[in-house]
């Protein structure tokens, strides 16, 4: 078993960076000078709206392919808080796997029934921090010299402009253009890239209810320092049902990385109408009920919070000819989990690929690519390749139905979710159900999950989802007759 903090895993970037050298969480991350450096330029080959996770990804595969032009990151925040943490099971090679600074060979599936523990030391489970990941992306990004990160400048809309004479500084260029409205002035790509996350309003909200499945994933985790050891580094409870749930589907979520250290997040699969103090005190019951930690004996030295669509909604990709939505809003999250940051660097991958095999952007010699430290060019490993084609919009269409089977089950049979996690976990081969948890499985995996669950409300949620997906079809197949 490995402890937290003591990360070196088999076939992954093994990690340099100890203890001593990473920043304290809660710490924001460092933004290199020469980013934030203004251009004179109002002109580029790919503008990227929000440098999160997917912003940051897909601009570091597009240097790592060779994409040479200038390159203009966008985001509305003002600095890099450490705002989240990000998990994965550690199947394939990517360019931050390195910085991961726990890892768990064993996860927990617990219920009042009882614990389940599944374990899997090829495929640990690696919890990276999101200070790390932005301080790691934007220096390795910042080596390429053809970049331009805009803080603090919110982007509004975007047209495709057709072939236009472009004033400014800039005058005289011309070519199909994506015009790009912010609220620091206009600027114009050959491709856009759309990664501002997922904002969705009320009604589109109730469109896409009426014709998929939508599970909201709420929560709220803390970063709690104890006064005194009470946490087992070894033990990551992935899930613990056996709490009140009262006010909807619900579980706690607890990754601890030192004994006097931990994440706590109380995650609702419901609309509970909590505010944050209601999350906040049903963490502060567990730790005592659990840990027997007393308010007084422990602090927060940070906190983060999510909201989660797990949707079998299809997300468009392509918005049009020269945008391309990414990330979250493009559909990057995995339906009946909401696990996204896989998804995202695969989903990067291809689109720099794409980008650079359509002529979409200009490309350089490999041999003038700065040295990122063999980190971010991971994706050329063996191990990443077959597999980091396999994005959402490709996923094998088994491993698609029976997410979305397994996510209209939860819609509708919530309070069998914490038993039916628990076969899950406890009676399909763990490899196997990682395998399908990151999108990885085939046939044999498939067969062994059906064999694990309940038959009969599995059939009902398979023709419920079928059903939908019929009439999605007929609806299609009417508008495109209807033209
Ligand atoms: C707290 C938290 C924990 C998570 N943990 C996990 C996990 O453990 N594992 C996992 O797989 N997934 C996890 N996720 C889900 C997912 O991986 C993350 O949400 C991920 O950050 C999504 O990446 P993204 O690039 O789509 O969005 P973001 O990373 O949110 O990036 C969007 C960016 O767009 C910017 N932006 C928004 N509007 C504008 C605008 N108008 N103009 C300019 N910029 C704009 C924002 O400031 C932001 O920087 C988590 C999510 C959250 C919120």
């Amino acid at each position: 078993m490995q402890r937290g903090g003591d990360v070196g895993v088999e076939g992954s970037a093994r990690s340099d960076l100890t203890t001593s050298d990473t920043a304290p969480r809660g710490t924001p991350a460092v933004v290199p000078e020469s980013l934030a450096r203004r251009r004179t330029s109002t002109i580029y080959d790919v503008v990227i709206l929000g440098a999160g996770c997917a912003g940051l990804t897909s601009c570091l595969a597009l240097l790592e392919a060779g994409a040479v032009g200038p390159i203009l990151l966008i985001d509305s925040r003002t600095h890099y808080a450490d705002d989240r943490t990000w998990c994965f099971w550690d199947v394939e090679a990517t360019p931050f796997t390195h910085l991961a600074r726990s890892s768990w060979d064993e996860w927990q599936v617990r219920t009042v029934a009882g614990t389940v523990t599944a374990a899997a030391p090829a495929t640990p489970y690696l919890c990276l921090a999101a200070n790390d990941f932005y301080t790691f992306a934007l220096a390795s990004i910042a080596k390429f010299g053809n970049v331009e990160l805009r803080l603090d400048e919110r982007a509004g809309e975007y047209r495709e402009a057709g072939d236009v004479e472009v004033g400014g500084p800039a005058n005289g260029a011309t070519g199909d253009l994506v015009e790009v409205s912010t609220d620091g002035g206009t600027v114009w790509a050959r491709e856009l890239i759309d990664s501002r996350g997922l904002a969705l309003s009320g009604t589109t909200v109730a469109a896409v209810k009426e014709t998929s499945t939508w599970v909201p994933q709420q929560f709220v985790g803390l970063h709690i320092v104890a006064t005194r050891p009470v946490f087992d580094p070894g033990e990551c409870r992935l899930m613990d049902f056996a709490v009140d749930q009262s006010r909807g589907l619900r579980f706690m979520y607890v990754l601890p990385s030192s004994p006097f250290e931990a994440l706590v997040e109380n995650v609702y699969m419901s609309e509970p109408r909590l505010g944050a103090e209601g999350y906040q005190r049903e963490i502060e019951e567990y730790l005592l009920a659990e840990f027997g930690l007393e308010p007084n004996e422990f602090v927060v030295a940070g906190a983060e919070r999510g909201y989660i669509p797990m949707t079998d909604h299809r997300f468009a990709r392509r918005m049009s000819a020269r945008v391309t939505a990414a990330g979250m809003r493009g559909g990057a999250t995995r339906p009946s989990t909401g696990y996204t940051f896989l998804g995202i660097q695969r989903s990067s991958r291809e689109l720099a690929d794409r980008l650079i095999r359509e002529c979409r952007v200009a490309v350089g010699q490999p041999a003038a690519r700065p040295d990122t430290g063999g980190r971010a060019d991971v994706w050329r490993r063996p191990d990443a390749a077959p597999h980091a084609r396999r994005t959402r919009a490709h996923a094998d269409p088994t491993c698609s139905l029976l997410d979305a089977v397994f996510l209209r089950f939860l819609a509708d049979h919530p309070e069998r979710a914490p038993h039916v996690f628990a076969l899950m976990f406890g009676r399909v081969d763990t490899a196997s159900l990682v395998r399908f948890l990151t999108e990885r499985s085939g046939a044999l995996d498939h067969a062994r999950l059906i064999i694990a669950l309940p038959k009969l409300p599995f059939l009902r949620s398979a023709a419920t989802v079928m059903g939908r997906r019929g009439l999605r079809a007929l609806g299609t197949w009417g508008a495109a007759h209807r033209r």
